[in-house]
């Protein structure tokens, strides 16, 4: 280990020196929060501690991967196990076998799978395969959810229900995101209209059923249930990105939540992520058989990767998924996380800040506002420069939430009851 001191301005400093914008992944850079970004050197149970040795109650769990919390130990031996035989072969294994059924043996939806190494690659490949297997071009998406950097789902939405959508990012192409509908969530007659409109064309509905990615925003069981009715009356398939839902709000993921409240409910398409490698770069998408057999080598719907299925990624990711399906991990993890997001409303109800929330087992959001958002603008509409103030002054006190209000925060195995209360009171002192 380095003996000379490094700060976190420092490593900064360095790191925008050869990196742009000093991260690989933009939302780490605080652009939303202002200041500088925490540079992490170890974690352990639910704390993290940065480059000046500063610890924090971690509610971010690397984006939702960390659902046992960091360093667990059966995790850490399967994953030294693995990586002592070989780190890659590019070659099929047993273990990817092993976890392909554990992950089916949950999704029921599911008769098949595929590994890859990101949620991007897998979100990107579920679209392709749905557009394979119905011979469709276009794609249904909503305001708000993030699949990824795909360039077909880089999409804001255009000026109407008959114009597709414009890029959100320089480089992508009108013309690659002229097949890409953007819609708002939870609206129903607008989806309506689209497929009568669009019916005949449309592949592919994709959605985050419970959206973390502007923050936590749940599709109502109406809105569930009318795009699968669309779907299926018009032949194209429903795909839920649960990348960062699955495995994380339930042991059956939101799909399992919706198919208790519409009896039958089942989406077409599957995208897993996040928890499933357990920290480890690894995703997967899934469907029933029929679906998954366009895929290359069986059928016409080319997909591939020299890393997918790694070794020490499914070793991990296994590890993790056989913890969370002991008995009564769900029921306590919900628990803490409503202990959480109900410590958080009350002192904020004591300084007397409006404050709202929601949590579904390891996943919350809360939002400076009156009234749970349940759109994209609604979520935009709510005390951004609030969030921000509270954001810093929790990290001042030592706890580290996203550092975007437009982010899903994630409760693990590991946070303990004082964990939460030291939460709650930080929260008092910093909205006081
Ligand atoms: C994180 C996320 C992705 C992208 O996954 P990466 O591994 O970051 O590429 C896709 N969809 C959803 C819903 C996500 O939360």
């Amino acid at each position: 280990m380095s003996t000379s001191p490094k700060t976190n301005a420092q490593l900064f400093e360095r790191a925008q020196k050869v990196i742009p914008g000093g991260v690989n992944s933009p939302v780490r850079a605080f652009r939303a929060v202002g200041g500088t970004p925490r540079f992490i050197a170890r974690a352990q149970g639910p704390y993290i501690f940065d480059a000046e040795g500063t610890r924090y109650i971690d509610y971010i769990g690397s984006w939702g991967p960390m659902i046992l919390g960091h360093g667990h130990p059966a995790v850490l031996e399967a994953v030294h196990k693995a990586a002592v035989d070989g780190f890659s072969f590019g070659a099929p294994t047993e273990r990817e076998v092993e976890l392909a059924e554990e992950i089916l043996s949950l999704v029921p939806s599911m008769d098949q799978l595929r590994l890859v190494s990101s949620g991007t690659e897998a979100a990107m490949s579920a679209l392709r395969l749905a557009r394979g297997a119905t011979g469709r071009s276009k794609i249904i998406k909503f305001e708000g959810c993030y699949h990824g950097h795909a360039d077909a789902l880089l999409v804001k939405a255009g000026s109407g229900l008959a114009t597709f959508g414009h890029p959100t990012s320089a480089g992508v192409p009108p013309e690659v995101v002229q097949h890409t509908l953007v819609l708002e969530y939870n609206n129903v007659a607008q989806i309506e209209e689209a497929f009568k409109l669009q019916g005949h064309s449309i592949a592919c509905v994709v959605i985050e059923p419970i959206a973390g990615n502007m923050n936590f925003v749940r599709a109502s069981v109406p809105f569930i249930k009318r795009i699968r009715e669309l779907c299926t009356q018009h032949g194209a398939l429903f795909i839920f990105d649960e990348v960062m839902t699955g495995f994380r709000v339930a042991l059956g993921s939101a799909q399992g939540l919706y198919a208790k409240a519409i009896p039958g409910f089942e989406p077409d398409i599957s995208v897993f992520g996040k928890v499933i490698g357990g920290g480890m770069p690894l995703a997967a998408f899934g469907a029933k058989r029929a679906v998954m057999q366009q895929l290359a080598p069986l059928g016409p719907v080319y997909q591939a990767g020299t890393l997918s299925g790694n070794p020490v990624a499914t070793a991990c990711g296994l590890a993790t998924l056989r913890e969370l399906r002991k008995p009564g991990f769900f029921d306590a993890l919900s628990t803490s996380t409503r202990t959480l997001l109900d410590g958080l409303l009350a002192s904020a109800k004591t300084a007397g800040v409006p404050m709202v929330g929601d949590c579904e087992g390891g996943m919350f959001g809360f939002f400076f506002a009156d009234m749970l958002p349940t759109t994209y603008s609604e979520v935009m509409a709510t005390d951004k420069e609030r969030f921000n103030r509270f954001f810093h002054a929790m990290l001042d006190r030592g706890v580290y939430f996203a550092p975007a209000m437009y982010e899903a925060g994630f409760v693990s195995a590991a946070h303990t009851g004082a964990d939460l209360r030291a939460t709650a009171d930080a929260a008092l002192q910093a909205l006081s």
